[in-house]
Parts: structure tokens; sequence; C-alpha cells
């Protein structure tokens, strides 16, 4: 487990990076059982190494690890960093709320949009990929489970249309669905509804058999109802420290 430095700058670049390796070991090793005990194939789970308020030191010694997918959830420090590591096969997932005039910034270096969740950011983000020149991003359809508006994520109610809005476009491929267990509610619960709103949407587009689902504290529960993405920042880089924005 990872634990102590916050930034990574307690601790000396070749402590951290034992450190960073030691928790990716374990934490791969987890996916792993909880792979086996779902009767599932851990190489069908996409880990996502959520970098977010971590030094490009720490991003650097994890591609030097051989973790190739990064998230992010801010673009201004997302871009920074993927400026950085421009050189990189590193591909970047954007895990946030997306303001529609961000979209183009965002489309510039992600490669995959976990949070599309209104028919407006459908829109931007196509158009962001034609004035780009790029042909291609794939998109998760965020949820919302809780019930609540406000935290982003569409009602489960509005997944068909947003899907088929994204299934017209030129250049945007729908991989499935994406959701963040609602605080306080049991994750596997929440899960369960989204293997069953991956199912409905399956029949129209069987292309987006994708979950984006898990974090650190409930990744174990996100394996067993079918997540095939896990977006984990804290079970492998520690506790985040004060979000400066
Ligand atoms: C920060 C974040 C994560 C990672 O959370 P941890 O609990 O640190 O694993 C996953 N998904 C989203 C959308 C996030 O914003």
């Amino acid at each position: 487990m990872a634990s102590g430095s916050t930034e990574g700058t307690a601790a000396g670049p070749d402590e951290r990076r034992a450190e960073l390796a030691a928790s990716l070991d374990d934490l791969r090793a987890r996916i792993v059982q909880a792979s086996v005990q779902a009767g599932r194939n851990a190489t069908d789970v996409v880990l996502i190494a959520v970098t977010k308020t971590f030094p490009l030191t720490d991003v650097r010694l994890l591609l030097e690890l051989g973790v190739d997918d990064l998230g992010e959830n801010r673009d201004q420090e997302a871009k920074a960093k993927a400026a950085q590591l421009a050189s990189t096969d590193v591909r970047w997932h954007f895990l946030g709320q997306v303001q529609t005039n961000k979209a183009r910034s965002v489309a510039a270096y992600a490669q995959c949009v976990h949070s599309v969740d209104r028919a407006s950011l459908v829109d931007a983000l196509q158009l962001a990929l034609t004035r780009s020149g790029r042909d291609r991003l794939d998109v998760f359809i965020q949820v919302n489970l809780d019930g609540t508006s406000g935290r982003g994520g569409a009602a489960p109610g509005l997944v068909a249309g947003l899907a088929d809005q994204i299934a017209g476009t030129a250049a945007l491929r729908l991989r499935g669905v994406m959701t963040v267990a609602p605080l306080g509610a049991e994750p596997a619960r929440a899960f369960g509804q989204l293997a069953e709103i991956s199912q409905r949407l399956r029949h129209d587009h069987q292309a987006a058999t994708d979950i984006s689902a898990g974090m650190s504290g409930d990744f174990v529960s996100a394996i067993a109802a079918g997540a095939t993405h896990l977006r984990i920042g804290s079970a492998l880089l520690g506790p985040r420290g004060q979000v400066v924005s």
C-alpha cells in the first residue's frame, strides 16, 4: 500500500519509485484476485492510474513502471501534464465534468472522455475534433445514479438518447457507460444498476461494451459487476493532499 508522502517530495526519487512499484504490484494482484473471484479474466480490466494532484515526477515513474493509461479530472492540470509527456505513448482519460467551452482543449490531448453527460457536450466534442483534424475520440456516457443533478452524469433515462446522438457523430466512438458510486450508498448496488444500463445500451449499440466503474475504495465490487475500466488514484499513489485549484 502506498502511504505517507502526498506529493512524492518527502521521499527521494528512488524511494518513491520503490513505493509506487510496491503499490502497483499490490494493486495488480488485488485486481487479478477480484477478477478470478468474479470468474473473469484480469486482462479484460484496464487500470487507469488517476494522477490528479500528483506531480509529473510521479507520472513519469508510473510510465516507467509500465502504466500506459492515466486519468485526470481538471483540464488545466491535465493539459500541462500532457504537454510535458507529448513524446510518450500515454493514453489520457478525462474523468471530470467538461465545461462546453473546454471541449476543444480536452479533445486536443485526451484519447478518452469518461464524463459525457449532455447533448451540448457531444456537439462540442465533435466540433472540436473536426477543427483539430483528429478523427477519433473514445467516450463513455457518465450516468448519475444518485438522483440529484449537479455532480455530473446523465439520468439513466437519458442514456439511450445520448448514445444515439454519439453514434451519429463522425469522430466520437461510444465505449460504454461510466459511473461514480453515490456517496453513502452500497457500491455493489450502484454497479449492478450500471450493469443493467449497460445491457440495455448494448441492444442498440453492440460495440459499446465497456463499463468504467470502480475507484480505490470499491473496485472489487466494480469488477464483480463487470467493470472493464478501473479509475484508481489513492490506492496507487497515496492520499491526495489539499486540492489546489
Ligand atoms: C479522483 C477520481 C477517481 C480516483 O479516486 P480514488 O478514490 O483516489 O481512487 C476516480 N474517478 C473519478 C471520476 C475521480 O474524479
